[in-house]
């Protein structure tokens, strides 16, 4: 290995090749969760395109296996190596360049590593939205976006990042790189290849650059916080602000009391929203482009109007209506802090799933009571993005068990939530990916031609077997 490793360092500068008996390589093996933790042969550290192909192709003539790594934020151990120490690390964060903002065109091209907040940020330089949002957007790249599909807070109304990609830039399996770098909304020239890739958790290559698509940035903004007494109610307060905003309205986010009493238990800052219990609550959002006060005016009275019409129909027992920026900022991290404070409080055994939006309550109903019966004392940790369907149903050890007793049933819980899920023709993993986590789910819940048909594609991009293998197939 040490032929690779002088030909590796030729190539990125000695600075840029890290080994296990050189450099501290903790923030590169190891997943976000501490889930998973792996020791790879070498850390790679390319600067641009050129040195990720040339990369991929010293890697492919050593028969190396390339994981790559965005921010490493991801919740299923994607981007973790194995513990063979013969795969590499390949980390994209010094691919952070803008090569280009178009704001007539509303795109930005931008490479892989940079940072999902700054580009939030660079957008609004513009005067424009790049709208992906997630809990994780300071430290999570592009790039890692781009290879899990990520959802987050705004899909409600812009859709998940497959549908914020126009173009792509790839290096694949065998260092040649393909440019898909097109800036245009309409193109039907043949297969999309792009969509390959997005979603394909870096298993067919890797992505270093990117045009993204661009909105008219926000100039009003409207944020409540509600509370109710079923998911069913949180459904229909949905159908009411949808019907009383259209397109206005961009977040919709329901989460369990449980969930919120485990952020104030570990984030001790957190208000206290509401008098009473409520076994439910509900963060939303609306936004408008139009610029002034009189835009700001008339989206409240929108957003006012419909909250209150809800209060009357007993949709909801309460509501806190932000009326500052900061208060919305305080009542949006009550819903962004909820996946770290369970990480605070320990074991639990996570689902990201995905209904028809009109099934959340039934499935909730559904299997709530079969975990209780199975489990006394146990946990559901319930909430997310329900204007999309998809819940983080995160179940928490009962009272009283260790961590290692409670792990040892995440077979037995996974089917008990899954299997519900697959009745409501559902999807086990909605916005996470499979990484190493999920992957062996997949013979459980695809059919067998879908996985062959995968297999197949798999096959034809990256024949040797070296693209993050291990992670998303079973
Ligand atoms: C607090 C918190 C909140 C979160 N909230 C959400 C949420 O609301 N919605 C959501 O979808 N996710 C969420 N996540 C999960 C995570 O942030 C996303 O999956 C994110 O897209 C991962 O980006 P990353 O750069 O960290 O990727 P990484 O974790 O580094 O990698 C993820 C996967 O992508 C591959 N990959 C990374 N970069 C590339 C590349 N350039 N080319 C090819 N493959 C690549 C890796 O090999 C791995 O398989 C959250 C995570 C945290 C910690």
């Amino acid at each position: 290995m040490n032929h690779f490793l002088n030909e590796a360092r030729a190539l990125l500068g000695d600075a840029h090749v890290l080994t296990p008996t050189q450099a501290d390589l903790s923030a590169y093996v190891t997943d976000w969760r501490g889930k998973f933790t792996g020791t790879p042969l070498a850390v790679l550290r390319p600067a641009d395109t050129a040195q990720v192909a040339a990369a991929v192709k010293l890697c492919a003539a050593h028969g190396l296996a390339i994981v790559p790594q965005g921010g490493n934020t991801g919740m299923c151990g994607g981007a973790t190596p194995d513990g063979s120490g013969r795969q590499v690390v390949l980390s994209l964060t010094r691919l952070n360049r803008v090569r280009a903002v178009d704001p007539l065109n509303n795109t930005m091209t931008v490479e892989a590593g940079c940072v999902l907040q700054t580009l939030q940020e660079l957008a609004a330089e513009h005067d424009r939205l790049f709208p992906l949002s997630l809990g994780a957007e300071g430290s999570c790249q592009i790039g890692g976006n781009i290879a899990t599909n990520a959802g987050g807070v705004q899909v409600l109304r812009y859709g998940n990042t497959r549908d914020l990609v126009l173009g792509l830039e790839v290096v694949l399996a065998d260092g040649q790189v393909l440019n898909l770098l097109r800036a245009l909304r309409k193109d039907n020239t043949g297969y999309d290849l792009k969509h390959l890739f997005i979603g394909a958790e870096g298993t067919l290559g890797i992505i270093t650059a990117a045009v993204l698509k661009l909105f008219p940035a926000p100039h009003a903004s409207a944020v409540a916080f509600a509370a109710l007494k079923t998911p069913q109610q949180a459904l229909q307060l949905l159908g009411l602000m949808r019907g009383a905003l259209g397109d206005r309205f961009t977040a919709f986010e329901l989460m369990s009391d449980a969930s919120v009493a485990m952020v104030r238990q570990h984030f001790p800052g957190t208000p206290a929203l509401f008098a009473d219990a409520h076994p439910w609550q509900v963060l939303m959002q609306a936004t408008d482009p139009g610029a002034g006060d009189g835009a700001q005016a008339a989206l409240d009275a929108s957003f006012q109007a419909a909250l209150e019409q809800a209060l009357e129909q007993g949709v909801i027992d309460d509501v806190v209506i932000a009326t500052s920026v900061a208060q919305a900022e305080e009542l949006w991290a009550v819903r962004e802090n909820i996946s770290e404070a369970q990480q605070h409080d320990g074991a639990n055994i996570k689902h990201d799933i995905a209904v028809p939006v009109s099934s959340v309550a039934a499935f909730i109903a559904e299997v709530q009571p079969l975990l209780h019966a199975a489990y006394a004392g146990v946990r559901p940790i319930v909430y997310g993005h329900l204007g999309d369907g998809n819940l983080h149903f995160n179940v928490s050890r009962p009272v009283g068990w260790s961590t290692p007793d409670w792990q040892a049933e995440t077979d037995r819980v996974n089917a008990i939530v899954l299997d519900v899920v697959a009745r409501y023709q559902g999807s086990f993993s909605a916005e996470h990916g499979m990484g190493q986590l999920k992957n062996h789910e997949m013979a459980l819940y695809k059919t067998p031609l879908e996985i062959n048909v995968m297999r197949r594609v798999k096959q034809a991009l990256d024949p040797q077997g070296l693209m993050n293998p291990g992670k998303l197939l079973p």
